[in-house]
């Protein structure tokens, strides 16, 4: 079993201090559209119409 298996996405921000998202896995979120849609709505990050992600720091 690969426990420490989870779903991130990456901020393409330039030099961003902190570019990966992520969330703890007892949520589950099963997809990078789940993921983003928690990361949205708790951690302030953004998804822009040309498809880069977008950490608090940047958004
Ligand atoms: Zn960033």
């Amino acid at each position: 079993m690969t426990a420490d298996a989870y779903l991130v996405i990456l901020c393409d921000g330039a030099d961003c201090p902190e570019p990966e998202g992520h969330w703890p896995v007892r949520f589950e979120p099963h997809t990078h559209r789940e993921l983003r849609r928690l990361l949205k709505k708790h951690r302030g990050w953004r998804r822009t119409r040309d498809g880069r992600d977008l950490c608090p720091n940047h958004a």
